[in-house]
């Protein structure tokens, strides 16, 4: 629940397809200078009631200290709920809603993180002995490509200040992420399938370089632990685990109605569900990095921001990502990671309004 000495002067919530993320700012009563603080919090989007809720008693908190005689609470609101949800938000919070466009609250809330906000931008590599690096200030900011993972990934390249297109994205995200977790493990927290991750062995699952060759694959330059196949070792697993594996398993008919029923409905052992995490978030993260190099060649920019919900500060997800820029660009490009990577765009429509 809010609980501030301070005066509530706005708010702005970026409604996403998996979470609402709020940013306000308070003020001290007694203070004489204009210090104050953003506040960060979100919601997940199906349970919009406790955001609504929250907002509500922001309103409250701001009516008891502006008096009646003052304008009343600005939201500004984007994000695809800004649309799904405006009548509600209307209707049950009485006051007026402003709408913006979300890529363009994305990038005006990351171009205030880089060149307002020290100690928020940061590279991340597990090879150094420091692995986080804030990043120091740019001068020559752009142009970049932003590559923000939320349920659903979009990249977008932005030239100049406001200047900005949507070069591409991928539905393989956050969210398909989340979705295979919950059905492959049972976990539904998002932080405990992060954790999951945290202590599972990916080579249980996935084929790697030296499952298949038994060695380096030197000539071409894969590394023996290099993963050739995510979940490709799961049915061998399966099968090598099953008693009485029927005579002739491994020869492949291809006719496949003549494939026996007993082996379509095989139960061997499962893998374990910290393995398959690490696995999974492995696919997610270092396809998005590959793609995003590609988009960055194709669009020829060497600076490329990640933001959205789904990095959450995790080692394994930023060194994945990383790693794939450094390895795809021969170490030309490098990626970007934000202290508040999911709230760009609730940052972006807060100061884009601000009073
Ligand atoms: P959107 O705007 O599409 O809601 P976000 O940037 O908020 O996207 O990111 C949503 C993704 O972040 C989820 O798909 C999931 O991978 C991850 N995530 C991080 N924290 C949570 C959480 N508390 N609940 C659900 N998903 C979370």
């Amino acid at each position: 629940l809010p609980h501030h000495t301070g005066v509530v002067s706005h708010v702005a919530v970026d409604i996403g397809g998996t979470l609402a993320k709020l940013v306000y700012f308070t003020r001290e009563i007694d203070t004489a200078d204009n210090g104050g603080r953003l506040n960060f919090l979100n919601f997940e989007t199906h349970r919009i009631d406790l955001c609504i809720n929250f907002i509500r008693q922001l309103k409250e908190e701001h009516e008891k200290c502006n008096g009646s005689t003052r304008e009343g609470l600005c939201v500004v609101a984007t994000g695809g709920g800004a649309y799904k949800y405006y009548d509600r938000l209307k209707e049950e919070l009485n006051v007026n809603i402003l709408r913006e466009e979300e890529m363009e609250c994305l990038i005006i809330g990351l171009d205030f993180f880089i060149t307002e906000i020290p100690n928020e931008v940061f590279t991340y590599s597990d090879a150094d002995p420091e692995p986080m690096q804030y990043a120091e200030a740019r001068a020559d900011v752009y142009p970049y490509l932003l590559v923000n993972i939320g349920s659903g990934v979009s990249m977008i390249k932005v030239s100049g200040p406001r200047q900005f297109e949507r070069v591409g994205g991928t539905h393989l995200g956050g969210g398909t992420f989340w979705g295979i977790m919950s059905l492959l493990t049972g976990s539904r927290t998002f932080d405990d399938m992060l954790a999951m991750a945290d202590r599972g062995d990916n080579s249980a699952v996935d084929m790697l370089v030296g499952d298949i060759y038994g060695m380096d694959y030197t000539k071409i330059g894969l590394k023996s632990t290099a993963i050739a196949s995510t979940f490709g070792k799961v049915l061998r697993l399966k099968n090598d685990a099953e008693q009485g594996a029927e005579d002739g398993e491994g020869l492949i008919r291809d006719d496949p109605s003549e494939a026996s029923e007993s082996s379509k409905s095989s139960h061997g052992a499962k893998p374990n569900p910290e393995d398959m995490s690490r696995s999974l978030l492995y696919a997610i993260s270092n396809n998005i990095g590959q793609i995003a190099y590609l988009q960055s060649e194709k669009h020829s920019v060497k600076h490329i921001y990640f933001g959205g919900s789904f990095i959450r500060g995790h080692r394994q997800t930023m060194n994945t990502l990383s790693y794939a820029i450094r390895f795809w660009s021969k170490g030309e490009k490098q990626a970007y990671f934000l202290r508040h990577e999911g709230y760009l765009g609730a940052v972006g429509a807060f100061i884009r309004r601000q009073p």
